[in-house]
């Protein structure tokens, strides 16, 4: 530890195990995988990955996992593949405290760089609506991304101050509010400088209008989920304190159930504060109890006093159905029957056509920035299908399947362009574009060619994905 970490030596008035949580502070913090259960179960996911990463599974959040802290997740095929999320165990504690489930209309305020946004989708079963918002577009980028590779298909995002979002009122069965904070209890990743009182006195205030604002987007009777990654009650028990006092007719604390091992209660008191007694029921992460980063979260909900409703939403953002006549042939090539794709719907986006959930809902109001998944560029001549369609919807094809070995698939993820024999080419498989199977998992896309007697892949694994291969 730094002389750097000095201000966080304050919290030796509420830690008697203070010597504890100094030391845990210099020790790496261990990530975590979760399950994309979309794309196989937990089980699968463990053997898969044996002999490779050394996997724990967590005893209070099905389907994840610990890893030692040496293990590189990113660079196994299975995270390109879509597989599993990696974030540090603290984070998945908001998520499990919302207990979003299927039917549930849900916002993300302050989304990005987007790992819990990902677990509100996978906890809708990649269906309904998710609307993820941050303030900062380049921030989004990751959010993007991790749609593109875990398949999302309910995930709407956009761009705004989330304090002022233009989403009505009453709107969304749960709101998580991962708020912007000074990040203390990132003091393993090495985020130890001390904030000054100003930059702390301004996040206090955007705490404040962000909770106000998911307060009027939550119905009567649902649920907000408050998080921050820092140590410190002025923008935890302090924020959530002042709030109450103000908003207290409208909602409570909810008490939690299921947190991880070695979990705190809120503080009572700091310093010269006495915090709302309700706060018992919020949750702390200190890491020398719980072995994860520091962390902080607060369930509330908002008082039914007329009985649970959910506000409908206003007219509809989304684009229309698309008419791109060069689709038809693309979903024939693959076999996919209107059947097959009830599930979800196809819409024209300036760039691709995208594909979301049916039942998805995005109102206007807020500037989006994304729906749903891309599945097919539209600039081309032939409309071409993305690797994230191919990956998701790999699955229901029932033709120009090309199953790879080992070699191949590892070629396939550094880009190369690969010879194949004819045995290797199944009859249901033809020159073009194909999507790419490997250990009965569905990787992207290839370009089969025959030419001379010759067939050769070559490899369309998006450039900003490849890593070293294990
Ligand atoms: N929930 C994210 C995740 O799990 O990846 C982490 C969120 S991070 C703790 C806080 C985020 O709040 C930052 O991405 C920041 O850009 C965003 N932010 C800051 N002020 C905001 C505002 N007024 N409205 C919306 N987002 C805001």
């Amino acid at each position: 530890m730094t002389v750097e970490g000095d201000h966080l030596r304050r919290y030796e008035s509420v830690l008697p195990d203070f010597e504890a949580f100094w030391e845990a502070l210099q020790r790496p913090l261990p990530q975590t995988l979760a399950v994309n259960d979309q794309r196989l179960g937990a089980e699968a996911l463990a053997e898969g990955l044996a002999g490779a990463l050394s996997l724990t599974p967590l005893s209070w959040r099905p389907g994840a996992f610990r890893l030692a802290p040496e293990d590189r997740p990113g660079r196994h095929w299975r995270f390109s593949a879509g597989h599993f999320t990696v974030q540090e165990e603290a984070s998945l504690l908001p998520v499990a405290l919302l207990e979003a489930a299927p039917g549930d209309r849900v916002l993300d305020l302050c989304a990005a760089p987007g790992n819990k946004t990902a677990l509100l989708a996978l906890a809708l079963r990649n269906r309904g609506t998710v609307i993820a918002n941050d303030l900062q577009e380049s921030r989004l980028a990751a959010l993007h991304d991790l749609i593109r590779r875990l398949g999302l298909m309910n995930v709407s995002t956009t761009c705004g101050d989330g304090a002022r979002l233009p989403l009505g009122e009453s709107t969304f069965d749960r709101v998580l509010l991962d708020a912007p904070c000074t990040a203390e209890g990132k003091a393993q990743r090495g985020y130890l400088r001390a904030s000054s009182d100003t930059f702390r006195a301004g996040l206090r205030q955007t705490q404040r209008r962000l909770l106000e604002q998911a307060l009027k987007l939550c119905r009567p009777g649902g649920r907000i989920v408050y998080s921050t990654c820092t140590f410190a009650p002025e923008e935890n028990e302090g924020v959530i304190t002042a709030f109450l006092e103000a908003f207290g007719d409208q909602v409570r604390v909810r008490p939690v159930a299921g947190l991880p091992p070695g979990a705190s209660p809120g503080l009572e008191a700091f310093e010269d504060q006495r915090f709302h007694p309700d706060l018992v029921h919020a949750c702390r992460l200190w890491p020398q109890r719980s072995g994860t980063g520091g962390f902080f979260a607060v369930c509330l909900e908002k008082a039914a006093p007329e009985g649970i409703q959910r506000a409908a939403l206003g007219p509809s953002a989304l684009p229309e159905p698309t008419k791109d006549p060069r689709l038809p042939a693309l979903l024939a090539r693959y076999g996919w029957s209107a059947e097959d794709l009830e599930p979800w719907r196809l819409l024209d986006s300036p760039r691709n056509v995208r594909i979301l959930a049916a039942d998805h809902e995005a109102p206007r109001g807020p500037r989006y920035l994304t729906h749903g998944l891309d599945l097919a560029r539209n600039r081309a001549r032939v409309a071409k299908l993305s690797t994230p369609a191919a990956m998701a919807l790999g699955p229901l094809a029932r033709r120009e399947v090309l199953p790879l070995a080992d070699a191949a698939f590892l070629a396939y993820r550094r880009r190369e362009t690969i010879g194949l024999k004819a045995e290797d080419i199944p009859p249901s498989v033809t020159p073009g574009a194909v999507i790419l199977e490997h250990q009965g998992t569905f990787q992207g896309i290839g370009l089969l060619h025959f030419e001379n007697g010759t067939w050769t892949l070559e490899s369309q694994f998006p450039k900003a994905w490849v890593r070293d291969n294990t």
